[in-house]
């Protein structure tokens, strides 16, 4: 079966349940068990381990349509392939099922790895693992993680139980049905409000043949697997986001009368000056995004370079697109008439999410200098 009969019906059911998702902030379960059904799950996992062997362009296009209709459940979806992706880069001994599980559909992955002491720069856990003759104790507080409580799947960071500096750490699987995984209080979020983002304490004990590559790799695994396809399909989230309300405002301007001057809300300049600089602007997104893409698939020096700058860019484009779709619309934005306000705020997870936009501008200027990132 092709990506695009997969993908139509989880579109179908996300797009049918999208409004109540937000407006309730539920998780959006009947398009995450659609997801399930349909083999997108494992998408990005090699072919002879049950997944579908994409790259890294069908996974932003999937993650964009994804986007266009349901945010909640496009957001879901890039955490599963972010968590799955260093799971299929070094599987853990003590699961030898768990990638055909992950691309079958029976497991759904996340990251858990921001903690509140070090905020939004995750890839520094302040937990650390304590070496006893039992196995390793996790023992960490994590302050954000998507489909919490709904995931089969963490991939746990802290630090190494030696470890001299929060960048010597590991990464853990845990289970979802771990009694030790417990999920904190929620919290009502602007946007992306079915993503089910909540605290979770991970208070467990764990083994090396659960663990994710060598003891102290972490680190590596963070920066070398997770921040390129995180950062790909986030941005890749927030473009489908623009897409959605730039599409919608064409509609609506294209339709609204002003019966008095016999005219349309597109017949004005102004709104006309707005839609095509958002349409530009989108567009030239779209091919920084595809190139990015591309250079991940086929890596090069300047590879880093569109990690970083591509997300920034797309994140800060789609609060511009979100906004001038919500103006050229007026009160039927405003009053949540149209999706537009939805895409609005939902645009607004994009750059607050690690490493925030100001964070990878600041890294684009370091490595432009020549500087260490770190
Ligand atoms: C919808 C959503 C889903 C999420 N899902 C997950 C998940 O599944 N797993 C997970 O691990 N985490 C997740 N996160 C957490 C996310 O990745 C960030 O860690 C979190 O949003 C950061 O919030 P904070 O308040 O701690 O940011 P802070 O670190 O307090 O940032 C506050 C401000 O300081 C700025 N800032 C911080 N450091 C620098 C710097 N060095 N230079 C310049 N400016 C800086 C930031 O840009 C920002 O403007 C999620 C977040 C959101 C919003």
């Amino acid at each position: 079966m092709d990506i695009e009969s997969r993908l139509g019906p989880v579109l179908a059911v996300a797009a049918a349940n999208a409004a109540a998702v937000d407006t309730e902030g539920v998780f959006p379960a009947a398009s995450v068990a659609e997801l399930r059904r349909s083999g997108l799950l494992g998408l990005t996992i090699p072919t002879d381990e049950g997944g579908l062997g994409a790259g890294p362009e069908v996974f932003s296009e999937v993650v964009s349509r994804l986007a266009e209709v349901c945010g909640s459940t496009a957001m879901i979806y890039l955490m599963h392939i972010a968590g799955t992706m260093p799971i299929a880069a070094a599987p853990p001994s003590a699961y030898p099922n768990l990638l055909s599980e992950l691309a079958d559909g029976t497991r759904l992955a996340t990251l858990a790895f921001s903690e509140k002491g070090s905020r939004s720069h995750f890839w520094a856990p302040m937990s650390r693992a304590e070496v006893s003759a039992d196995g390793i104790r996790l023992n960490a507080e994590k302050s954000w993680v998507t489909s919490a409580g709904f995931a089969d799947v963490y991939l746990v960071s802290t630090q190494t139980a030696e470890a001299a500096s929060p960048t010597e750490s590991d990464l853990f699987v845990v289970l979802g049905d771990d009694p030790g995984a417990t999920v904190g209080p929620r919290f009502t979020g602007l946007g992306l409000r079915g993503n089910e983002s909540s605290p979770m304490r991970f208070d467990t004990l764990v083994h090396d043949s659960e663990r994710v590559g060598d003891v102290g790799s972490g680190f590596a695994t963070m920066m070398g697997v997770v921040l390129p396809w995180f950062n790909l399909g986030n941005a890749s989230v927030t473009l489908g986001l623009a897409k959605s309300a730039l599409d919608a405002a064409v509609r609506h301007v294209s339709g609204a009368n002003l019966a008095h001057l016999d005219s349309r809300l597109a017949d004005l300049p102004t709104i006309r000056h707005r839609i095509g600089k958002a349409g530009i602007l989108l567009a030239a997104q779209r091919e920084y995004l595809a190139a990015t893409a591309r250079k991940i698939a086929n890596p090069a020096d300047d590879t880093l370079m569109y990690v970083l700058g591509a997300r920034a860019s797309v994140n800060d484009a789609a609060l511009e697109i979100t906004d001038q779709a919500m103006r050229v619309c007026g009160g039927a934005a405003f009053s949540k008439h149209l999706p537009i306000e939805r895409n609005f705020r939902d645009a607004r997870a994009g750059h607050v999410m690690a490493p925030t936009s100001d964070v990878l501008y600041d890294f684009y200027g370091k490595a432009m200098c020549g500087m260490e990132l770190f």
